[in-house]
């Protein structure tokens, strides 16, 4: 029997525990496991290398994404750096995404580069860009999709066609998506990563990361460095995020209803220059997005018709909205790319994809949309007549 994605997330590596019963997988907080006599394990020796906790979610998350093999990491950024540093060699290029999480290109570029790991940028939604930056040395492509912020989708199967044959590693961030919305390992990559902070864990109570592959080489690779580095994340902080994947399929599709009914309603509106959300027509992924994703996600970005200061006015007379790092969450958050995620990207660089002072990033959470979009109304009346205080309003 298979099972389906909501049964794994339930039941995938979390079987009842055989000794006691319990429904669920027991928090072991040890750091090292007895031997029965020198060098004769029961399956666990220390805590760095192998613990039963961990590798419940290391299961769960693989199964979630039809791998075998998942390798936890105590965020996300240590799963990417993981990655770079299991994956690759001194004098390896890397093709990659250039419309890239904060936190990536900052340690492709200032961190990676400087270990003589080479990485050219592209636009990976057109997929002829990736075949044009392949060079002898290239070892990895790097997708991330959607895009952050401006939630661009790479078609993942032709970008993974068009490095067929040239022995390059494709790893895919999917975070954004969760692997509720889409699944890279199907559409032709070797390696999905995520950080678990956001959707997969959707509480906002737990940073992680996962990497998750079916290819034993890679995988043998990866686990590796897990042990040889240690950045694991701890037995509760496993246990949270495992928490939070058991209702994923649930959760997706509430965010999914709420940041379509909140994208359509600000599409148009006055204030609004622009909304950039897949799920709608003029955004220019969305047929690569309905042909690859369940659904468009629920992240979107807005442009305001305001400049810097009238788009930090709006943030602060938010009431529901968190002007907050991160996404996936339950509570709703709001960013402003230009001086936060993305503040360590160059001005140019981050002009050049889009960022542009005006521009807010939304992660719809599971409040009622009504209010939700009650707020946003009245803070952008606040915002556009500048002066006016929201207590006047209200
Ligand atoms: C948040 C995020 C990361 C980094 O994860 P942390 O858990 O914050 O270290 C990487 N990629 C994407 C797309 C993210 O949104």
């Amino acid at each position: 029997m298979t099972w389906h994605f909501d049964t794994l997330a339930i039941h995938g590596g979390q079987p009842n525990d055989p000794q006691t019963g319990a429904i669920n997988t027991p928090v072991y907080f040890t750091s090292t496991f007895g031997q029965t006599e020198p060098g004769v394990t029961r399956g666990f020796d220390y805590a760095r290398t192998n613990h039963p906790t961990r590798g419940a979610l290391e299961e769960t998350l693989a199964a979630l994404e039809g791998a075998r093999h998942g390798v936890a990491f105590a965020s996300g950024m240590a799963a990417i750096n993981g990655t770079i540093v299991a994956l690759l060699a001194k004098g390896d290029h890397v093709v990659s995404t250039r419309d890239l999480y904060g936190g990536a290109w900052r340690i492709f570029t200032k961190l990676w580069a400087r270990f003589g790991v080479e990485f050219t940028f592209i636009d990976t939604t057109d997929p002829v860009n990736v075949a044009a930056a392949l060079r002898p040395e290239t070892k990895l492509l790097w997708l991330e999709t959607p895009s952050n912020p401006l939630l661009k989708v790479t078609d993942i199967a032709a970008c993974t066609a068009a490095v067929q044959g040239r022995g390059v590693v494709t790893v895919v961030d999917n975070t954004f998506a969760s692997p509720c919305l889409q699944r890279p390992l199907e559409l032709g990559a070797d390696v999905v990563l995520h950080s678990t902070t956001k959707y997969i864990n959707g509480h906002s109570d737990a940073l992680g990361g996962i990497v998750i592959t079916d290819r034993d080489d890679l995988h043998e690779r990866l686990r590796f460095f897990q042990n040889a580095v240690g950045a694991v994340p701890g037995p509760h902080d496993c246990y949270l995020i495992a928490r939070g994947a058991k209702t994923l399929g649930l959760r997706v599709e509430r965010h999914c209803d709420n940041a379509e009914t909140i994208a359509r309603h600000l599409d148009g509106l006055a204030g609004i220059r622009r909304v950039h959300f897949p799920g709608l027509a003029s955004h220019p992924s969305h047929d690569v997005a309905r042909r690859q994703m369940k659904r468009p996600g629920a992240v979107l970005a807005i442009e305001l018709d305001l400049d810097l200061e009238g788009t930090r006015r709006f943030a602060r007379s938010l009431r529901l909205w968190t002007v907050a790092e991160s996404l996936g969450g339950v509570k709703s958050l709001v960013s402003h790319p230009a001086t936060m995620t993305h503040a360590s990207v160059e001005p140019d660089v981050r002009r050049e994809v889009g960022i542009v002072d005006s521009l807010l990033r939304l992660s719809v959470g599971l409040e009622d949309p009504r209010d939700l979009i009650c707020d946003l109304d009245e803070a952008l009346v606040v915002a556009r007549c500048g002066v006016v205080k929201r207590e006047a309003i209200a």
